[in-house]
This record gives C-alpha cells, structure tokens and sequence, in this order.
C-alpha cells in the first residue's frame, strides 16, 4: 500500500482515460481534414440537392445508427451517418429551392464564425468574465438598433430565436406594466389574427393568457384594422378595463404583411399602451429601401425583435430582442448571486445575463459579427433586394399563368392559388402543393385563410435566384394542365 492510499496512480489512471479528449495537433488537422472535404461536398453540390426529401418520417426509421451507445467510432463514420441519416432527409434550409415557410439561409463566414466562438469559448453571459465578448454581442445589437432607428438609452439581447425573443419582450412589457396576478383578468391585450403563434405562446408561458386577448379584424391587406382597433380600446376603457399590449406584425408569417406601425404607435402612445413589434421575418428588410418605406414607425415601438436567422441569413440559432429603454429590460430580468460577488467591480457595459433569462450563453454574437465586419452590410441589402424583386416577378408571372394571388406582396412573401372551374379549390391545390414537393426541386408551404387552401411563396434565402422562381413557376403550369 502506497503512502497515499494509491490515489496519485488512480488520478494519473483516470488522466489517462480521458487523454482522447484532447486532440494532438496531428489528429485535429486529420479531422478537420474530414469534416472540410464533408462540407465542401455539400456546399459543392448544394445546387444539384433537393430542396426536399420527403423520406425519413416512418417509425422504423429512427435508425438505430443515432443511439448513443459506449463505443467509439471514427470521424468518416460518424460523417457517414450524418449523411446518410440526417443530410438526406426533410426539407435542406441551406438549398436556394427552399421557398416554404421562412426559408434560411447558413452563410459560411458565420459557420466560421461559430467555429471560433466554440474552440475558444469565450463566456459571453458577463461582462467581466469576457469584456470582449460582449462588447461584441453589444456592437451587433447597436448595429441593428440603429437599423430599427432606436437611439439613445436602448438595449438588446441575442437570443437563440424570435420566439425566445418575443418571450423575453413580453415578460419584459409584463413587469414594467406592474400586471400582478390580480390585475390578469382586468388587462386587455391587442392582437391581430395574423399574429405568429410564438406570441401566443410567450403570453401563455408568462401566464398573460389570462388577461382578455382581443383578436382584431384585419383589412383586405391582412394588416390590422385600425378602426376596429380604435374602438375596441375605447370600449375597454369605457368599461374600466386596462388596455396595456399592442402587438404589430413587420411581416405576418402567411403573408407578409406589414401592419400600419406608425399609426398604431400613435395609438399606443394616445392609450399608453406597450407596443411590440414582431420582426422576425420582416425586420432585415430595413436594409432595403421598400423595407424602410413599410416599416416606418418600428422605431416608435417599446420592444422590437428581428431574426438574423431569417433575414440575414446567419444559421439557426440567433435572434434578437430590443427594448427602447434599457432600464426595463434590467428591471426585468437582472438579479444578484453572492458567488457573482467579483464580477460587479469591473463593469460598465450591460452584461447580456442582466438583461435576460440565460446566465451561461453560446458566444452568439460573433457569427453575427464576423460576417458582418468581413463582408460589409452591401452584399446583405442587395440579397435582400433581390427577394423582393424576384417576389415582385412572381407575383406577375403566376397571375399570368392563371393563377389567383392575395394582394401585392408587402414584402418577399405572397399567397396564390387556382381556381378550377370544377371541383374542390381546396383538394386541387393540396394536389398542386403535393405534386411540387414530391418533386423536391423547389420546397413551397400552404395555409388555411378564411377557411381557404392557398399556397404561399417565401423567398428569404441569400441562394434563392431568378432560376429557382423560373423553375418554380414552369413546374406550377405543368401541375394547371389538366384542370384547364
Ligand atoms: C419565425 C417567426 C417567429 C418565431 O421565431 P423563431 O426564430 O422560429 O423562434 C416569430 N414571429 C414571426 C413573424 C416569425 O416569422
């Protein structure tokens, strides 16, 4: 028996067991040897890849080849799986035929980005663990603050989406507002149909669904109906009610559509009601010059949220809240911990776990900044552009084919349909939808409006192109042939 019972050899033995988590210099480049001529493939295929697979959904499916057993396997295996199981299966985000629902985007300066961000994992929840690092998230939040038109005392958070961000808003809008749970069933909160349903969600989890939710009438735009607004607010007023929750689309998710902003904080103001705007989708587009004209007033709301998921094209994994006074956002969410105790000397930024429900954060704000500071804002607006143009030739060539539309696209997001002079309207455009993504060329998405099939059309992603809407509306009319 050793003099310390053997317990140097045990901790030398189980050092030596995990020895294969640090990678030697030699064994780093041979994976990400493995994994670049992986990506590489897919980037160098991606224009040849369907947009959809329709295959991977059975039961029997769920491979075996995913469950985390106790072995080891060798990175071209586990590259295999990922390829065969997960590459090849559902809808590919990252192809340029992704025209469903709000497509994506995945630049690769982000990936980099994000591959960084991981190996030297900085800690971007506080200030003084990493001044840098949230200097940085700070800097991506002020760029886009300024975009919305925010100046002075705002402040912001990087979330992993908009439906943590709408979250985040709303819990915020729920503190300053002072709504107890006595004062739930007094509040009245504005909302239009089109609302994304992440709202709802939020409400519930901050447990608002109790307060009276009005669902305002839209106009023949799907934006919300001001008058009907109007009168509903001074009702309530009238019968002693709170109205307090505004929310406005900057892009509904079945239309596009951007609801009347500047009017409706000119309401909020008269009322002195909190107004929060959603942008996840719509939000990017103020790097055009249509987006500006549509979302003027954005910068009148109490609480803004985009998605640089969506319309800047970064990876899943990024939204972004922003409060117009910084303070309520603070309110909200800051509190202390004794073992925090050092961190306080050291601070005069916001650190981004005052300013939200996370502590521990991904150090998001650098696939965000990164590709921002190596390609300039440029190449994003005219991506941008470009969608709405390509949205713009759509919307002329399908009516031209025969089709119906909804209204004039507000932004890159329309719906159309065809009518058949027999038969179910709704039954034949399933089998339109269906027959477009068997193909899996193109991905396109549908809704129910007013009890109505309509197909949509969403184009968002930086690799969607003039050829993928070509292809989109030559496979449309070949789908028509037969009902004419
Ligand atoms: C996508 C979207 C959301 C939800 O955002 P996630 O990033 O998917 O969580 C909320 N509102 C609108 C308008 C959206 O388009």
């Amino acid at each position: 028996m050793k003099k310390d019972g053997g317990m140097i050899e045990q901790i030398r033995n189980f050092e030596n067991a995990s020895e294969s988590l640090e990678i030697s210099k030699v064994g780093r480049l041979s994976l990400l040897n493995n994994v670049n001529s992986y990506t590489e493939n897919f980037l160098n295929t991606i224009s040849t890849q369907k947009a959809y697979e329709k295959n991977g959904y059975e039961k029997d499916e769920m491979d075996e080849k995913l469950q985390l057993k106790n072995g080891t396997n060798t990175i071209s295996e586990v590259l295999k799986i990922l390829d065969e199981r997960v590459d090849k299966m559902g809808l590919n985000p990252a192809s340029g035929g992704h025209l469903g629902y709000i497509p994506g985007g995945g630049i690769y300066t982000s990936a980099l980005g994000d591959y960084i961000a991981a190996i030297t994992n900085r800690y971007a929840g506080v200030f003084y663990a990493s001044p840098g690092a949230v200097r940085i998230e700070n800097a991506v939040i002020n760029w886009v603050a300024t975009l919305v038109g925010y100046t002075g005392n705002f402040g912001g958070n990087l979330t992993s989406g908009g439906s943590f961000a709408n979250l985040i808003a709303i819990a915020t809008a729920r503190t300053i507002g002072k709504i107890k749970g006595k004062d739930l069933g007094n509040t009245v909160i504005y909302i239009c149909q089109q609302a994304h349903h992440s709202i709802l969600k939020a409400l519930k989890i901050t447990g608002m669904e109790e307060c009276i939710i009005r669902i305002i009438d839209m106009d023949e735009h799907y934006r919300m109906n001001l008058i009907k607004l109007q009168t509903q607010i001074e009702e309530d007023k009238k019968s002693g009610l709170r109205p307090y929750l505004l929310f406005g689309n900057a892009g509904s998710t079945d239309v596009g559509a951007v609801d009347p902003l500047l009017e409706m904080a000119a309401i909020a103001k008269r009322h002195q009601l909190w107004f929060h705007v959603d942008a996840a989708y719509g939000g990017f587009f103020l790097l055009t010059k249509q987006g500006r004209e549509k979302l003027k007033g954005i910068e009148l709301a109490d609480s803004v949220i985009m998605d640089p998921h969506k319309g800047l094209f970064i990876p899943y994994g990024l939204g972004i809240v922003m409060v117009k006074n910084v303070q309520h956002l603070l309110e909200a969410n800051n509190f202390d911990a004794n073992y925090m105790q050092d961190t306080k000397a050291q601070e005069n930024e916001y650190s981004p776990s005052q300013l939200s429900p996370e502590l521990s954060k991904h150090f998001r704000g650098l696939r965000m900044w990164l590709p921002l500071k190596i390609h300039g804002e440029k190449p994003f607006a005219a991506s941008l552009e470009e969608k709405l143009l390509l949205t713009r030739y759509f919307y002329e060539k399908i009516k031209e084919a025969g089709f119906q539309t909804g209204p004039f696209p507000d932004l890159s997001i329309m719906i159309f349909w065809f009518e058949p002079k027999n038969g179910d309207a709704n039954e034949v455009n399933k089998t339109i939808l269906y027959k477009i993504q068997k193909d899996g060329r193109i991905f396109i998405s549908s809704t129910m409006l007013n009890n109505k099939f309509v197909i949509r059309f969403a184009a968002l992603s930086f690799r969607t192109h003039l050829e993928h809407v070509d292809l989109l509306l030559s496979e449309l009319k070949d789908c028509i042939v037969e009902y004419r």
